[in-house]
């Protein structure tokens, strides 16, 4: 019973975090009212989460993995400068995916198993504050 409650909690905490937590960051919301969790529990409930389609799973080459709770298919863009993850929903978004899997297969003989889009550059906030910044003088 205490299990079943633990991993609501864990799912619960993905989908009220926002910004796509960490297994981290999900393991620091818990803590306080969940003394006895461990981070290696926190690790493996949301591992599950994403092999039962509950969470999607997010890597980030060369950054902890995040989770996300909204499985619908949403591409994700990554700010340079803040490290915010951002969704961007795209129509079709999943007939692009297919149509790439489809030319990729056609082209080589690489048989695709997953493809997910990385789109990284500068949020709109970001953006905004580096325009306000004195123009620096560049080079040299
Ligand atoms: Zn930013
Ligand atoms: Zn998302």
């Amino acid at each position: 019973m205490r299990h079943t409650k633990q991993k609501e909690r864990i799912l619960q905490a993905v989908r009220t975090i926002p910004d796509h937590p960490t297994a981290e960051m999900v393991y620091d919301a818990l803590k306080p009212t969940n003394p006895r969790l461990s981070l290696a529990t926190v690790y493996r409930n949301l591992n599950l989460f994403s092999a039962q389609g509950k969470l999607l799973k997010l890597d980030i080459p060369s950054e902890p993995a995040r989770f996300d709770a909204n499985v619908h298919p949403h591409a994700h863009a990554v700010c340079d400068s803040c490290g915010m993850l951002f969704d961007i929903e795209i129509e079709r978004y999943e007939d692009y995916l297919t149509d790439l899997k489809k030319h990729i297969e056609t082209h080589s003989d690489f048989r695709i198993s997953d493809i997910t889009m990385q789109i990284r550059g500068l949020c709109g906030a970001c953006c905004q504050a580096e325009s306000k910044e004195p123009a620096k003088a560049s080079g040299s």
